[in-house]
């Protein structure tokens, strides 16, 4: 159908070539970015195998336990299968996938796909302050953002590659190296869309050559 004068434009839709968005959904919380990306405009499949990645323009790694979800990648190649995914084509992670993503672990130290040159401190808030929603300052369009932190990880260094967007206190919380884009909160909870349709510009501008 014609798209008619003034009805909004949805990503995804403007052209013969609609942008699908996966999302890894070992374990977490998916569904929220199902929900997320629903709401901005975008087409989403769930992602539970490696083939699966065949095809897709970018994907999503959500946050939850980072632990558990490399128990469900060791097997059948999945870790492997996503690290050149990820070296390749735009992702979008948050939280555990921020884990997941790192060049470096910390506290413990464990095994990740190395992509995002970048140094993680997993739980690094410490028990009182681990889950809390903060309001703070961001390069994005459109004033503060907020930023529910739940058991987050802390980003203790970044490589010259990677742009901060947004920190808490010295922190980047909301960081971006070329084709990647990696929070330590949770843009998935909250109403607000921003972050979402800044991936979706990086995926489109990525298709676009
Ligand atoms: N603490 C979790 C981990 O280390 C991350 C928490 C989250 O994704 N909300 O994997």
């Amino acid at each position: 159908m014609a798209n008619t004068a003034g009805a909004p434009v949805r990503a995804g839709s403007r052209n013969s070539n609609p942008i699908t968005i996966g999302v890894l959904a070992l374990q977490g919380d998916y569904e929220a970015h199902v929900r997320a990306f629903k709401s901005a405009g975008a087409r989403t499949v769930l992602v539970r195998k490696p083939e699966e990645l065949a095809g897709l323009d970018g994907l999503v790694m959500p946050g939850g336990e980072s632990t558990t979800m490399l128990k469900f990648l060791e097997k059948g190649g999945f870790f492997d299968a996503l690290g050149r995914f990820a070296s390749t084509t735009p992702c979008f992670a948050t939280c555990a996938g921020v884990i997941l993503l790192a060049r470096e672990v910390l506290n413990p130290t464990q095994r990740s796909l190395g992509v995002l040159d970048a140094t993680v401190e997993r739980n690094a808030y410490g028990r009182q302050i681990d889950s809390t929603i903060l309001t703070l300052p961001t390069e994005l369009a459109g004033g503060p953002l907020e930023m529910v932190f739940i058991r987050s990880p802390r980003i203790t260094r970044v490589g010259k590659n990677v742009q901060v967007l947004a920190r808490r206190d010295d922190a980047p919380t909301l960081v971006r190296q070329g084709h990647l884009l990696a929070a330590t909160f949770h843009p998935e909870m909250t109403a607000d869309t921003r972050v979402q349709q800044l991936f979706l510009d990086m995926v489109r501008a990525h298709k676009a050559g």
